[in-house]
């Protein structure tokens, strides 16, 4: 297959920069996609303690390869060498089935830039867990990220049928991606009037008082009132599993906080570090959070451009933006605004 290979149509990317986790795998699989641009990755997850492929890592790659009818090598649980040469990409309809526990919305973050450009709609099912720890929650998708994809043009709606947590997995939700032709440049500057403020802790066949301590300790830390504190049980079924799930909508911007109820982790401890996170976010005035930032980047370079107002770059949004810089013509920067916010800057290359 290589013999075919221009190399100036190949991205060769070392796994261990950076961060040196599975983001680089999947944001560059989604550039390879929309950008017909063969990727050889080598020590992929280098920095990671298990590194290679993990079953999440390997859904995606397969999606990946399901929608471009791409040539793979090294689609194996455990690869470190990875090379990708994608064909055009077809809308349509398509399930990918992590089959464990593992991430589904981060297989759906590795497809949707693509179906976002794709010629005709797309109907999407994804199957796994969709609350992790160190992941994007359904909720962040539905109500932070998607809201910011649709202002740039596209229409994705999506909808959960089942939560899936660890170790469980089971969890299933469904989207439809309506693709525009040219996706707009947009900024995100200020946050606005906060209009919602909600904290929700869900069970799922494990007992109601757990998410009454959640949410006695979310409270103390935000001092937020009784009508935005829930509790909510979910089918027996679909557990035994714990989330809080924190909302903040404001005028310009929405932003979701999640915590995972673990064994062995206070119901207490899980309720007030989530809503530390929300209460951080909100003290910095900003209107994008630390992992919107992160999945900002890759549909503003799509976009030619865009300008968002953050909290400090993490290592794995810088990681991101020099990923993106190798097969995008942009430049991804960022400057301090004040004590608590940057500005990130995507912007077309001269
Ligand atoms: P590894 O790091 O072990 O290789 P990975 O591929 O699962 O594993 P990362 O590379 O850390 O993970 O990527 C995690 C992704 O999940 C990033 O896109 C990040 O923005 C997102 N993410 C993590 N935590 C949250 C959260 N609380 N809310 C929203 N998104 C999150």
């Amino acid at each position: 297959m290589m013999a075919v290979m221009d190399d100036a149509k190949m991205v060769t990317l070392d796994g261990s920069e950076g961060e040196g986790g599975g983001q680089m795998l999947r944001s560059s699989l989604s550039l390879s996609l929309v950008t017909g641009t063969a990727l050889r990755m080598v020590n992929v997850r280098a920095g990671r303690s298990k590194p290679g492929l993990l079953r999440q890592h390997l859904t995606a790659l397969r999606a990946a390869a399901e929608v471009s009818g791409a040539l793979v090598e090294g689609a194996e649980l455990g690869s470190r060498e990875v090379t990708f040469v994608p064909g055009r990409v077809r809308a349509g309809e398509y399930t990918f089935k992590v089959g464990t526990a593992g991430s589904a919305t981060l297989v759906m973050q590795t497809v949707l830039p693509a179906l976002l450009r794709a010629e005709g709609v797309s109907t999407l099912a994804f199957e796994g867990g969709t609350h992790n720890p160190m992941a994007p929650s359904y909720d962040f998708v539905a109500r932070a990220f998607l809201p910011v994809v649709n202002r740039m043009g596209p229409t994705v709606t999506s909808a959960i049928e089942r939560a899936g947590f660890y170790p469980a997995g089971g969890g299933r939700f469904t989207m439809s991606v309506t693709p525009a032709r040219q996706l707009a440049r947009i900024e995100i500057m200020a946050r606005g009037a906060v209009l919602e403020r909600e904290v929700e802790a869900r069970v799922a066949g494990l007992p109601e008082g757990i998410a009454k301590r959640e949410l006695v300790a979310a409270k103390e830390v935000l001092g937020w009132e009784w009508p935005c504190l829930r509790t909510k049980e979910l089918p027996r079924s679909e557990g035994p599993g714990n989330v809080v799930v924190v909302t903040v909508g404001c005028e310009h911007a929405t932003e979701v906080f999640v915590a995972i109820g673990e064994k062995g982790v206070a119901a207490e401890a899980v309720g007030a570090a989530v809503a530390a996170e929300a209460a951080a976010w909100l003290a910095a005035e900003v209107p994008v959070g630390e992992h919107l930032a992160d999945q900002l980047l890759l549909p503003m370079a799509l976009a030619g451009g865009g300008r968002f107002v953050t909290t400090e770059p993490s290592l794995h949004t810088t990681t991101n933006a020099r990923v993106i810089e190798r097969f995008l013509p942009v430049s991804i920067g960022w400057e301090r605004r004040d004590e608590r916010s940057w500005v990130v800057t995507v912007a077309e290359r001269g």
